[in-house]
């Protein structure tokens, strides 16, 4: 039988927690890294090379949050830190246009022909927010349509979750979002294609786009059928609504054109985040040419940022994609993620366990359930999470590092080795015969 390992050391953790308690909400600048959903206080960390992190207890793990998506490339890779050390020397910002926006502008729309026209902005949540504001400047309407179980970061629209019904006006996610703009948002179950066509019905001309995550993995990993993506792509044509895929944690994970090329459909905007900046602070937005002159100073549609197209995160974004960009890259990823999923979905069945590991190019989801495909945020049971809190406690006491929450997926990165995933592979083992011992 296997027995838990012994708990890690957190002294140097803990006391960095407590002193943090006095500075910041819950001791945190994000509130999921207070790991409330798991055991223990949450991990500092010091530093990470390749796969690998160390805390402030010089404990050691195999990284497989990767700053929740934005290192496909692992820790300290050295090209994207001699290209922002580079650019340190020449200074940290500007407010006026630099060669690099043009170079990682030119980067990704010669790899990505979704789109026509970008722009840069500093995270996901503000280029959503500015791509629906797009939409409702376009197309001269106020609602917006969003999915139950899809994240799109923390603007005022978006905090909504379902009321009850099938199609009805969104419920405020937090204190602090205006009824009057829960109001104009309408969620609605992934995977239904009577609710999409109930929504056109009911609210006829007012639908200014619907939002969709280009595979939903905020809220476990809910891939959708192409032929569903497809309908929904066609009502929203049809309707003369904007289609909007948020394409922040699938962007440059999937390739360069991401889930849009994965379904094969055309989005009207598209959204990036993370990956996008090597590691540090981009976010982006990106249409074609007609949306795009709608963007002020062009067009009506007002939008700005302070240190938007920021050289240093310019820099790290063009090191990073330029590698992204070499033949194979993603092949060879997605083939080393086939294979670990692989060699642990063989030990699930051997044993009979009821969870299912789901997976989409590199990115990885276990869903302790009987269902063996879950595509709507309904189909997950919140008990479920109580096996996922005893893994993610066995894994980190065997130095595997997995995200603080069970709806989280894990991702790898081209800088876990053969080593690491083989090491991976016995813990999460171990784990699981713990889990379900
Ligand atoms: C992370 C994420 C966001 C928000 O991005 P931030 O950089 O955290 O603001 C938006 N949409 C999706 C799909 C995301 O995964």
């Amino acid at each position: 039988m296997t027995t838990s390992a012994s708990d890690i050391s957190r002294d140097q953790s803990a006391k960095l927690f407590e002193k943090a308690k006095q500075y910041f909400p819950g001791g945190v600048n994000s509130p999921v890294r207070a790991f409330k959903s798991v055991y223990g206080t949450p991990l500092f960390i010091e530093r990470g090379d390749k796969a690998h992190l160390w805390d402030a207890d010089s404990n050691e793990f195999i990284d497989f949050c990767c700053s929740w998506g934005p290192l496909i490339l692992g820790h300290n890779t050295p090209e994207i830190r001699e290209a922002v050390s580079a650019q340190l020397g020449k200074g940290l910002s500007f407010g006026a246009p630099t060669a690099l926006e043009n170079d990682l502008a030119e980067l990704i729309l010669s790899n990505n022909k979704k789109i026509e026209k970008i722009r840069f902005v500093s995270s996901g949540t503000e280029a959503v927010m500015s791509a629906i504001r797009l939409a409702r400047g376009y197309t001269k309407r106020d609602k917006i349509v969003k999915f139950e179980g899809c994240y799109h970061g923390h603007s005022d629209s978006l905090l909504v979750k379902a009321g009850s019904g099938l199609v009805t006006f969104g419920e405020t996610s937090s204190a602090g979002v205006p009824k009057a703009f829960a109001d104009e948002t309408i969620v609605i179950a992934l995977n239904d294609k009577a609710a999409l066509e109930q929504v056109f019905t009911d609210f006829k001309d007012q639908i200014a786009a619907v939002i969709i995550e280009g595979v939903p993995a905020n809220n476990g990993l809910l891939i959708q059928d192409k032929d569903y993506i497809h309908f929904l792509r066609d009502i929203t044509k049809a309707n003369g609504s904007l289609l909007i895929m948020d394409e922040v944690i699938t962007g440059f994970r999937l390739g360069f054109e991401g889930a849009s090329k994965y379904y094969d459909i055309q989005p009207d905007i598209i959204t990036y985040g993370k990956i996008i900046g090597g590691g540090m602070p981009v976010g982006a937005y990106g249409a074609s040419k007609e949306l795009m002159a709608c963007i002020s100073p062009d067009g009506a549609v007002y939008q700005a940022g302070t240190l938007s197209g920021n050289p240093v995160a310019m820099a790290a974004g063009i090191a990073a994609l330029n590698l992204l960009a070499q033949p194979g890259f993603y092949e060879k990823l997605e083939q080393t993620t086939q294979d670990f999923v692989a060699e642990l979905r063989a030990f699930i069945e051997e044993k009979g366990y009821e969870v299912h590991l789901t997976t989409i190019g590199s990115i990885f989801w276990f869903a302790f359930s009987s269902n063996p495909k879950i595509q709507r945020a309904d189909e997950i049971d919140p008990a479920s999470m109580e096996k996922y809190k005893v893994m993610h406690r066995e894994l980190l006491n065997r130095g595997i590092y997995f995200g603080p929450s069970g709806y989280e997926v894990g991702f790898i990165s081209a800088a876990h080795t053969e080593e690491d995933l083989k090491t991976t592979i016995k813990a999460i083992k171990e784990a699981l015969d713990i889990v379900f011992q």
